[in-house]
């Protein structure tokens, strides 16, 4: 997998690509690249945003910076690029990211990710040049940078050889192993603390039975996420 993130702080991910299973999937053939706006600015004192016509609080950023940093990159005219590969706008309104999207992504060869800054980008970066855009969460970040990361740190640990071991996301929550519930609770030793006892089934030995117990924990937990979650607004999907 080749991931492309764009950002005006190419230096925060330096720490993010030093940890232990993105460095394991990268250690295993990914690639994760980031690419400044500024550097590829076009403007004079590097500038890559502007005010929003028609008024209002904060700056945009600009889409002939975007556009030059995306021709810089892959060399060449970025209309084209969403025919070739993924290109994600992270934006708080996007298409929220979940499991299965997380699965859609990881199947992808390449990915790039957009990250905006102030108000945003200017529409026609969104409207011209990327084929996705995804939110990690209905509330608002200061930047992309985070959200590149999150959906970075979720799709690389998806990929072989970036965890431990693979089976760890085999069944994890969302997984198809629980039928996409969360996953059960987990116990490790002491057996018992201040009189708060493992449940006795963990400790049978009795795989079968662990394994039911486990799906039928899982299963509960699914009911009562379902119960909590807020109804949707009108026009939501
Ligand atoms: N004015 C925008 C709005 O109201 O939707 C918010 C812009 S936000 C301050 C700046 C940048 O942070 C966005 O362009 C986007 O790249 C990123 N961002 C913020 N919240 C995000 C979220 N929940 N998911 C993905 N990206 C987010």
């Amino acid at each position: 997998m080749e991931i492309d993130v764009f950002t005006l702080f190419p230096e925060w991910f330096e720490w993010f690509a030093a940890q232990r299973h993105v460095a394991n999937a990268l250690a295993a053939g990914s690639t994760l690249s980031c690419i400044s706006y500024r550097e590829h600015s076009p403007l004079s004192g590097a500038q890559v945003d502007d005010m929003p016509f028609g008024g209002g609080a904060g700056m945009v950023l600009r889409v002939d910076v975007v556009e030059s940093a995306l021709r810089a990159r892959y060399g060449v005219d970025p209309v084209q690029l969403p025919r070739r590969r993924r290109v994600i706008a992270l934006a708080p309104g996007g298409r929220t990211l979940d499991d299965a999207l997380v699965d859609e992504l990881a199947a992808e060869p390449a990915l790039t990710l957009l990250s905006g800054r102030y108000e945003g980008f200017d529409e026609r970066v969104v409207e011209h040049f990327c084929s996705d855009v995804l939110s990690i969460g209905r509330y608002v970040l200061s930047g992309g940078e985070l959200a590149a990361m999150v959906v970075c740190d979720a799709v690389l640990r998806k990929l072989p050889g970036a965890l431990g071991d693979d089976r760890s996301a085999v069944e994890e929550s969302f997984s198809a192993a629980l039928e996409g519930n969360p996953e059960y609770p987990q116990y490790t030793r002491p057996a018992e603390h201040r009189g708060w006892r493992v449940p006795e089934i963990l400790l049978s030995g009795h795989h079968a039975r662990i394994g039911q117990w486990r799906l039928a924990r899982s299963r509960e937990r699914g009911q009562r996420a379902s119960a909590e979650q807020p109804p949707r607004p009108p026009g939501e999907h």
